[in-house]
Formats: structure tokens, sequence, C-alpha cells
């Protein structure tokens, strides 16, 4: 039996087994693991580990840890993303995808997809896998990916854009909430059978979803809307 041992950051106490909610303790492990193994075994998928030293020096996911190594384990920090990023939710994340839709983000999600066409769209697509699942993220395929904490589908818009600094990607009302089509302009006389009275009345300007047909216009939802992404750039 061999020991090492591990010191996570403040962060990560939250993920850890209640037992190990500590700043630092022994894991005892047989045979040669890798650091990405242990800290996995311990319930943090690796999409959520940052740098990470042994005995003082850097190291990354496979080092092989050492019998007395002193490992060190930071989280992920936010991410400036170059790109613009693109997202691949669970099938229990649907309140959510529309919230990343509403600010204009590029969100592949449907209710039916299982683990490996979700594990395949993120790793293939290059997309940013969100979900609450851990053992979904500890997927070796899965590079980018982000646990949720929050159960909440506000708080965890805050968590998403907190996470990967999102709030220079917001675009708002570009893109279809119910199937992630970028939307296009539409004139008022071409949908005017499918308008509501007073929608007829006080709204000019249209844009519709070229794949569901759907149409949005600047109503009270886009007020919401409005005041979630302003609460956002406030960092609220
Ligand atoms: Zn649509």
């Amino acid at each position: 039996m061999k020991v090492a041992y591990f010191h996570f950051d403040a962060g990560f106490l939250p993920l850890l087994p209640y037992a190990r909610r500590v700043s630092g303790f022994d894991l005892y492990f047989r045979g040669p693991q890798s650091v990405k193994h242990l800290i996995e075994s311990l319930g943090v998928p690796h999409t959520e580990i940052g740098p990470m030293a042994a005995n003082g020096k850097s190291i990354g996911l496979d080092y092989i840890v050492h019998d007395g190594d002193q490992i060190q384990v930071q989280p992920e920090a936010p991410e400036v993303c170059q790109t613009e990023p693109r997202f691949v939710l669970d099938g229990h994340l649907g309140r959510l995808a529309a919230h990343l839709r509403m600010l204009g983000l590029d969100c592949l999600y449907r209710n039916d997809y299982n683990d490996p066409e979700l594990a395949k769209a993120s790793s293939s697509e290059s997309r940013i896998l969100l979900t609450r699942d851990r053992r979904l993220l500890m997927q070796k395929i899965i590079t980018q990916g982000y646990l949720l904490r929050s159960l909440d589908p506000d708080e965890q818009l805050r968590e998403v854009v907190w996470r990967y600094q999102l709030v220079q990607w917001i675009k708002p009302f570009q893109r279809c909430l119910r199937c992630n089509y970028p939307l296009a302009d539409v004139r008022k006389d071409a949908i005017l059978d499918r308008l509501e009275p007073l929608t007829k009345l006080y709204f000019d300007e249209f844009r519709i979803c070229p794949a569901c047909r759907h149409i949005y216009w600047k109503g009270s939802h886009y007020e919401k809307m409005q005041k979630v992404i302003e609460q956002i750039r406030a960092g609220g």
C-alpha cells in the first residue's frame, strides 16, 4: 500500500466526500495510479482540475503518483475563450439551454441524448459539456466540460457566464430558444395572419426561426430577458 498527501483548494471542498472536506488528507492506494484516476476516485471529474503540483513541481493529469508524494490541486480558473464558445447540455438542462440561447449562445440540447451521444458531440464538435453528472464528465474523451453546482437554472446561468466569461459573447435576440437555429428577419406583412391583435398593433419588428417557424418580437419576454442580461453584465 502506498500513500500520498492531497491538499485541495477550498473551492473543491463541496465536491469531495463528506469525510474528506478538510484542507488536506492522506490517500492510500495500490499499484501505479495516475493523479487523474486518484482524484476522480474521490468524485472530482478531471474537467474541474486546474493547476497541480507534486512536491512543489508542476504536474499534468497523467502524472503517476509515488509513495510519499505531496499533491496540491487547484480548480480550473475562469476561462476567457478566444473564439465564441459552444455548448452541449445534458437532457436535464432544458431551461439552462433556453437561457443560454437567449444570450445568443450556440447550445446543442435534446432531452433524449444519451451519455455516449453527449460525449461524442462534445468531443467531435468541440462543445463544452454542461452537466450535473460527474460520471459523464469523467469519460476520457471529454476535455471541455463543467460540472454545474446549482439545481436552479438562473443560478446555473450565472455559474456558466462566470466560468467561461461569457459577457463579451452576449448577442440577444439572435437564436431560437426552442431549436438553437439562428433567427432571421421577417417582414411584418409576411406573418400578419399569425399575430395576435395586440402584437399586430404594438410591434413592427419581428424575427423568425427558419427551422421551426417560431416568431419572436420584443415583447414582455424580451424585456424580461433584457433585465437578466443587465444583471449579468453588472455581475449580479
Ligand atoms: Zn426554432
